[in-house]
């Protein structure tokens, strides 16, 4: 599983860096970026955190 963000969709809310930190985290540009190296099967939030994602940003 390879998760990404999509910047043109991503508003910044936060939520998945809040949901799945393991994962997510906030750029200095206000968007969401995929940690690099950060495995889904090993934090097992990243379903969570893309069905929360507010403008569908995020893909698995
Ligand atoms: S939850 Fe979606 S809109 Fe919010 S920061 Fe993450 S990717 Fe962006």
């Amino acid at each position: 599983m390879n998760p990404s963000v999509d910047h043109d969709l991503c508003i910044g809310c936060g939520l998945c860096a809040e949901i799945c930190p393991e994962v997510f985290e906030m750029g200095d540009d206000d968007l969401a970026y995929v940690i690099e190296g950060a495995s889904c099967e090993d934090a097992g939030c990243c379903q969570d955190a893309a069905e929360s994602c507010p403008t569908e940003a995020i893909s698995l």
